[in-house]
């Protein structure tokens, strides 16, 4: 049995010398509270008998618990305390875990690298110059730096498995209904979905599957069993067909990229996969589709940010509109802003078939682009996580597509709802290059095996060139 006292005084020691060298991974955390929740656990008769007995979760900040406050890295919710505590966080107790503390995140989740967080960006652990990707970033790097082993993120559009990418550790998104988003501050409804990171594969496994599963909170959820527990590593993937998809493999794929990609390819070939070219044409307007169909939502997800129901009021307006606009003019950031002016152009009356209306049916094509593959007996596509190593902070900053094209290999899965995982696989110059495994709708469990022998079979802290 853990000793669940010894652990979050451990953890406490950790989060602290992570956050001494300036990695501000975390917008709330606490030894007190760590140690409290830690008394409270070893009271309860299920003590130590839970699956994630003995570990120490960090959790975005955009997911509402009942320890910290929860602020979506905005200044419009700055100090706010959630009412209720997420079906995510609250499984992931009674598996036996302790909060850690909230974690940075560009403001509502929205951003690449954590620069758009109102309370300062989380840094790279592997080289602070750096941003730790994003929206989750400070997930990622609370991981990389070991402050914590396991940490939830959430996923619009690669929030999980960019920065797991930049930062050298492992990040699941799972299908879309698989874990409940009741506690889940809202960005995109039909594409947010809670994620995963873990020091290796069957760590972010493990949380996944603690946290999964149906929930009556949240109507879309999938009425399934939860996830089991990962297995043991596989020694071969005979029978497992990988495809490789020609699009996201450009002409001028950043060389880093490219050869750790080839590399760990020949290793999926030498351990019995079969690899084949495959073809998902709709695959360039995944990023003009995702750039409108997520801020559509979120422009709708975020009116309720109106000074009367939650945190920041404008006490100084004269009537109402007046408070209104105070209140989300100096609430909300500039990306944030940008967003719900985007959203509410392309759902208005005159535009809304133009951009909306077929941005819908675009991204019907890309869903079925991935239904086809799978359906000819392609088990899972292995691609780049991202075009790129970390970037260096402020270097997309002033030029938004330059950061919403990080995206570009990652938008896709949560677009078609299926899982997706980014686990490392080499460094370029000292810089984490992340691998990505895309599932078939509910194929978790057959990524997760294809990344864990991958991970057994190469060591990815190798320089790949
Ligand atoms: N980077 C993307 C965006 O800015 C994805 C965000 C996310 O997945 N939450 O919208």
């Amino acid at each position: 049995m853990t000793d669940v006292r010894a652990a979050a005084r451990d953890a406490s020691a950790r989060i602290a010398a992570c956050e001494a060298k300036g990695t501000h991974a975390f917008l709330a955390w606490s030894e007190a509270a760590l140690l409290a929740q830690a008394e409270a656990m070893a009271a309860s008769p299920a003590a130590g008998a839970g699956a994630l007995s003995g570990e120490v979760v960090a959790v975005k900040d955009v997911i509402a618990d009942a320890t910290f406050p929860t602020t979506c890295g905005s200044r419009i919710l700055e100090g706010w305390r959630s009412p209720f505590e997420a079906t995510a966080v609250r499984r992931l107790r009674e598996a036996g875990a302790l909060v850690a503390g909230k974690t940075a995140c560009d403001e509502f989740a929205m951003g690449s690298s954590t620069e758009w967080c109102a309370f300062g960006p989380a840094r790279n652990p592997v080289d602070p110059s750096r941003v730790p990707g994003g929206s989750s970033g400070g997930s990622a790097a609370a991981v990389a730096a070991g402050a914590v082993t396991m940490a939830l993120g959430s996923e619009t559009g690669g929030s999980v498995r960019q920065p797991a990418a930049f930062c050298g550790v492992v990040g699941i998104k799972p299908t879309y209904g698989r874990v409940s988003r009741y506690g889940l501050v809202a960005f995109g409804s039909s594409l947010d979905q809670i994620g995963t990171f873990g020091r290796d594969v069957t760590s972010a496994a493990r949380l996944l599957a603690a946290i999964s599963g149906r929930d009556d909170r949240d109507g879309t959820t999938l009425d399934r069993i939860p996830l089991g527990e990962p297995g043991p590593v596989a020694a071969s993937l005979a029978g497992t067909v990988i495809g490789v998809p020609r699009e996201y493999f450009p002409e001028g794929l950043h060389a880093g990229v490219h050869a750790a990609t080839r590399r760990a390819l020949e290793r999926l070939k030498d351990l019995g996969a079969e690899i084949r070219g495959v073809s998902l044409p709709h695959t360039k307007y995944a990023v003009p589709t995702y750039y409108i169909v997520a801020p559509a939502e979120a422009s709708s997800n975020l009116a309720r940010y109106d000074g009367v129901r939650y945190g920041l009021r404008d006490g100084g307006a004269s009537d109402v509109r007046a408070m209104y606009r105070a209140t989300r003019g100096r609430g909300f950031g500039a990306e944030v802003r940008r967003r719900i002016l985007l959203g509410t152009y392309v759902l208005s009356a005159g535009y809304y078939d133009a951009y909306y209306r077929k941005a819908q049916r675009v991204r019907e094509l890309i869903r079925a682009d991935f239904a086809r593959v799978f359906a000819a007996g392609v088990h899972a596509l292995f691609t780049p996580t991202t075009p790129t190593p970390a970037f260096k902070f402020g270097e997309n900053l002033a030029d938004p597509i330059a950061m919403y094209l990080s995206d570009v290999y990652v938008c896709t899965a949560n677009l078609a709802w299926v899982p997706a995982l980014s686990l490392p696989i080499g460094r370029d110059q000292g810089l984490p290059i992340g691998g990505q495994l895309i599932g078939a709708m509910e194929g978790e469990g057959t990524i997760v095996r294809i990344a864990q022998a991958l991970e057994h079979s190469l060591d990815a802290t190798a320089e790949v060139r």
